[in-house]
């Protein structure tokens, strides 16, 4: 039988060690008359029920190779598989070895290895028809694997038997030749290779006509070369309507050679799709279903052709399939499939195509080139060569294109993230700058506010920038002989740090705020009330008679411990404080002005003394002896300088020595 355009023979076991005799076969009945009469049906069962009795090796190994050849004839090829298995066939059983070769489902490698032995046994035992079968078949192995000189060879060889071959085996060896001239040939050999085949056809048309008995095997015998025509029109001339007449032939048969019909629908299907026949090849797609299904390692790649298929449809198809094709599928359908999946619009689909294409180049195309370069058997083979490299330009070139593609589409992608990465540095400083100045405002807030946070009392600052005034307007008084003065008080809060360490700082806080209201409540508007810090607080009020100074303070001490405070958790406590105060002017008649600095220090003295003394009292200085004797009060401290009367005072501590 002639190979498939695309391969479909199967692989073969190697004989193993003689344990049945030449004699011992050749001894045994012959199968009976009826045996030959008998429908594949009726063969299979009796051949069964004869090995269920024998009882002999010899009459075993005979009765199951019928088996293996009545599945073989049948294309029952992975039952026959079974059978080959369990009865390998002796060295010398050459058409049984034939079988089994065919069926096995070794690598293409192995298969030609056997294929050798085989012909060397062939060769060895004189049946030179049988040599030239094997050379044919192996040929076609050969080729499958991308041996196309070695193929080239082993079809020459066959065919150089000549006469001592059957009509079958010319035929097929010829066919094989032509398939190799469509499968690597240039545009004329492709042509030539058609021709061959179409004349097959003829000649088995033409020996049917002569010999009855011979027209049903021509319709199996016809039906490879008309399929073969198709894939040539399909795969290699590109001419689709041809190719969709001629599958039709197949489509339309009802051809039971394995995987025929399936393979002639899918390219069919292909066909429609490249010719944009999209409903003619959904019809042939859904008809592909109907198909038995394919277990063969070397036809796997036809659900590849129908993911293909199912993708230039635009339907959902997994591509999976075909990256990579399995080894054993041949290297043409591999160079087809990657091809047109590296032509299919979609860049990783595509990248992947060329990879495959790539990796076959770099395996087999490129190592046989070298090879071939001393050995071109013909000019087929050298169109060939030509086209591969063509091809691989080809190639080559769509790869560097689409690395391109792909190198200005990772320089886009860095120039992206460079942006991005400068727009977030840039987001950066400018939160940073951002941060830096809202710190700074807020210190610069927080120096020129003049407000203190937990009271809401005025604070230093605002003494400071307001003093002045208060100052100013005495001494224009005294120059108007007014009679208005200052009061200076410095109130601190008796044994403070006991009430935050026993209250907790909180409770302080809260004592802080009721503290100041309390004050609030007691001094008048125009008065100048500051913290001063920590607990303490400084008060300038107008005093508008002689005993003002004592009395305001007075009223301060009074109005701190009127009540009791609340401390936290409902607890409550007493809360007192001590005043020390100087009046301004303080100085009878000065030739010069204290600095108000100087009389919160003065003040400051009459606090410390209180506190000595008592607590919960107020200090008053009524007057110092000159303006020259400031510092001198300051330096001595407050009793010294009573001592050295240097200073007058008054004050609510029941005994002040
Ligand atoms: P005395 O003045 O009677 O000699 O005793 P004191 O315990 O009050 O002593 P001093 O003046 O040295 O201590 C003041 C304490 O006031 C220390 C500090 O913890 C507390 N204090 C200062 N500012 C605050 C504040 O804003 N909140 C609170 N809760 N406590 C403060
Ligand atoms: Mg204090
Ligand atoms: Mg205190």
């Amino acid at each position: 039988m002639a190979a498939l355009l695309i391969a479909y023979f199967n692989p073969a076991v190697a004989a193993e060690e003689e344990r049945i005799s030449r004699q011992e076969l050749e001894q045994l009945a012959p199968f009976p008359e009826f045996y030959e009469q008998m429908s594949p049906e009726g063969r299979l069962d009796w051949l069964n029920s004869q090995i269920d009795q024998t009882t002999t090796p010899a009459q075993n190994y005979n009765f199951q190779r019928a088996l293996a050849f009545e599945h073989f004839f049948n294309y029952r090829n992975s039952k026959a598989q079974d059978v080959c298995d369990n009865n390998p066939p002796l060295s010398f059983d050459i058409r049984y070895r034939f079988a089994c070769i065919q069926v096995s489902d070794l690598s293409y490698e192995k298969r030609i290895d056997n294929f050798l032995e085989l012909y060397e046994t062939a060769i060895e035992e004189d049946d030179t028809p049988m040599a030239a079968r094997v050379l044919t078949s192996m040929g076609w192995y050969q080729s499958g694997k991308g041996d196309i000189a070695a193929a080239f060879k082993s079809y020459e060889e066959a065919l150089s038997m000549g006469e001592s071959l059957d009509f079958f085996t010319l035929n097929d060896a010829m066919v094989n030749t032509a398939s190799l001239y469509i499968i690597h040939g240039d545009k004329d050999y492709i042509r030539k290779g058609i021709e061959l085949h179409k004349q097959s056809i003829e000649r088995i048309r033409q020996r049917a006509s002569e010999d009855p008995e011979f027209a049903e095997t021509s319709r199996t015998a016809m039906i490879i070369p008309q399929f073969n025509i198709g894939i040539a029109y399909a795969l290699h001339t590109f001419e689709y309507e041809k190719a969709l007449e001629w599958f039709e032939i197949i489509n339309a048969s009802n051809t039971e050679i394995p995987h025929l019909k399936f393979s002639s629908l899918i390219f069919s299907a292909l066909s429609a799709i490249e010719i944009g026949r999209t409903q003619l090849a959904e019809q042939y797609l859904a008809r592909t279903y109907d198909e038995p299904a394919v277990n063969n390692t070397e036809f796997s790649y036809l659900y590849c052709y129908r993911e293909l298929v199912k993708f230039k449809l635009g339907q959902e198809a997994d591509l999976d399939v075909c990256l990579p094709l399995h080894e054993n599928v041949p290297l043409e359908v591999k160079i087809d499939v990657y091809k047109r999946i590296s032509e299919l619009n979609d860049d990783a689909i595509k990248y992947a195509g060329m990879e495959q294409f790539y990796k076959l180049f770099d395996e087999k195309l490129e190592s046989q080139l070298k090879q071939s370069s001393t050995s071109v058997a013909s000019t087929a083979e050298l169109h060939r060569l030509q086209q591969e490299s063509r091809l691989r330009n080809e190639l080559l070139e769509k790869e560097i294109a689409l690395k391109e593609a792909q190198q200005e589409r990772r320089e886009d992608q860095i120039r992206l993230v460079v942006a991005i990465a400068f727009i977030l540095l840039l987001l950066v400083v400018i939160t940073v700058i951002r941060l830096n100045q809202k710190r700074r405002l807020a210190e610069q807030y927080e120096e020129l506010s003049v407000l203190d946070v937990l009271t809401g009392l005025k604070n230093r600052r605002f003494l400071e920038q307001n003093i002045g005034r208060e100052m100013s307007f005495v001494k224009r008084s005294q120059a108007n002989q007014d009679g208005h003065a200052l009061g200076i008080y410095l109130l601190d809060i008796d044994h403070f740090k006991y009430i935050n360490d026993t209250y907790g700082h909180e409770a302080g806080d809260q004592i802080l705020i009721e503290f100041t209201q309390r004050i609030n409540d007691t001094i008048r508007d125009t008065d100048l009330f500051v913290r001063w810090g920590g607990e303490e607080f400084l008060l300038v009020a107008r005093l508008d008679n002689a005993d003002g100074l004592q009395v305001l303070a007075e009223r301060v001490i009074q109005a701190i411990k009127q009540d009791s405070y609340a401390a936290g958790q409902g607890k409550t406590v007493d809360i007192t404080c001590t005043v020390g105060s100087v009046v301004y002017p303080c100085v009878e008649n000065p030739e010069k002005h204290i600095s108000w600095n100087k009389l919160v220090q003065l003040a400051d003295l009459a606090l410390y003394y209180g506190k000595e003394k008592q607590r919960d009292c107020w200090v008053c200085i009524e007057k110092i002896s000159n303006y020259e004797s400031r510092n001198t009060v300051l330096e001595l401290g407050f009793e010294e300088s009573l001592r050295q009367g240097l200073l007058t005072f008054s004050t609510s501590i029941s005994k002040p020595e």
